[in-house]
């Protein structure tokens, strides 16, 4: 059985008629870029995080680099997080001229380990980005209490978690913004690339909608800026698509806990971990092999029986070809829990529109390999 790893198609089709209609409208309308889409959808978007204000951006990257020049962080600043995230959070640090100080992940979640952040603080250093890893929130309690001590930002990057939420706090509410990206792999995906920043904060709004278009609020250029705006057609896929978010986070919940359950005797990997009380809304389903050795024969022999399983992420920020190593980015501490995190992981196939059968075919092939290989 050829078990896929997305289901974009699935997803379209499944809701085709509204999101065609969107579409329409907005070829209707004549206004294709900063037209009434985009601000229904900011609006939309604003009411269903809870918070004061959305920006809608170009991408998830340049969602981070904008709020940290809206928060004046660049050429001497330090900007800190974990070296197991996608590259694009540390790339956003290196955009806007600061630089990235990587530190290790807890073992077990595999976000930014509040534990190693202190020993990593300078006084150049401007601000914390917590990412919300395989779509299960930071420990943003401990991370604010950190930031609050010695006047940090805190910026989350939510380009995974959307919808997720902790056991007593929400996304946005213990930050000065988050970063969302709207990129279709991701849990709630337009049709190319998208992003977005929420924030309470006025001054951050303010600056970034300036900064996303070229420094201009109305006719007058009030600053340099840049060109990085959600397009109108990606903000009705995306308007679409956000009365359904829930729905698809609950499934992907559901298939997290068949898969778990139907796993939980394996030898040889480790199932992840939930925190308990936290929303975890698996945008990815990531097991790990306690030997590193063995995880290339797992992955082969899944793609070879039509399962779709992937690497989130292989190779860790520092150990990559393109790590500015010296220049702006720095590690501080040992990596022992990234770097294993990259050794070890696997990606089972995750998305709302996978099927009993799918699910269960793939818990069937990793068992096999399992009792052949314990
Ligand atoms: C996808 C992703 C980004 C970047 O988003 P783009 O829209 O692709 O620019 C940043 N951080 C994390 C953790 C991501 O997964």
């Amino acid at each position: 059985m050829q078990t896929p790893f997305y289901g974009n198609v699935r997803q379209y089709l499944s809701i085709k008629d509204e999101i065609d209609g969107n579409i329409q409208k907005v070829l209707m309308s004549g206004s294709f870029v900063m037209g009434p889409m985009l601000t229904q959808f900011e609006k939309e978007f604003a009411a269903y995080t809870g918070s004061t204000y959305a920006i809608g951006v170009g991408n998830g990257t340049d969602a981070i680099w904008l709020v940290l020049m809206a928060l004046g962080i660049g050429p001497g600043d330090e900007v800190i997080t974990h070296a197991n995230t996608f590259f694009a959070t540390a790339e956003a640090i290196w955009i806007a001229g600061a630089k990235a100080v990587l530190i290790d992940c807890d073992p077990r979640t595999k976000c930014i380990d509040p534990k190693k952040i202190e020993a990593a603080i300078t006084p150049r250093t401007k601000a914390i980005i917590p990412v919300h890893l395989y779509g299960q929130c930071a420990d943003m309690r401990a991370i604010k209490v950190i930031a609050d001590k010695h006047k940090l930002a805190v910026i989350e990057d939510n380009a995974q978690g959307i919808d997720g939420r902790g056991d007593t706090f929400k996304q946005g509410e213990l930050s000065d913004a988050v970063a969302t990206s709207f990129i279709i792999q991701k849990n709630l995906g337009c049709f190319g690339d998208g992003g977005a920043v929420t924030t309470n904060r006025a001054d951050i709004n303010e600056k970034i909608r300036k900064l996303r278009n070229h420094g201009s609020a109305k006719r007058e250029h009030h600053s340099f800026g840049f060109n990085s705006r959600l397009d109108d057609i990606q903000a009705g896929v995306l308007s679409a698509k956000l009365k359904h978010i829930t729905a698809w986070t609950d499934l992907r919940i559901k298939w997290a806990a068949r898969y778990s359950a139907g796993l939980k005797g394996a030898k040889t990997f480790d199932l992840p971990y939930v925190t308990p009380g936290y929303r975890h809304v698996f945008h990815l389903y990531v097991i790990e092999t306690k030997n590193p050795a063995k995880r290339e024969s797992l992955l082969k022999f899944l793609n070879a029986q039509g399962v779709d399983a992937k690497t989130h992420y292989s190779i860790a920020i520092h150990q990559q070809e393109g790590y500015p190593w010296g220049k702006q980015a720095q590690i501080v501490g040992s990596l022992t829990n990234a770097e294993r995190n990259a050794a070890t992981c696997i990606s089972l196939p995750m998305f709302p529109e996978l099927t009993t059968e799918e699910v269960d075919y793939v818990i069937a092939k990793v068992m096999e390999w399992d009792k052949a290989n314990a």
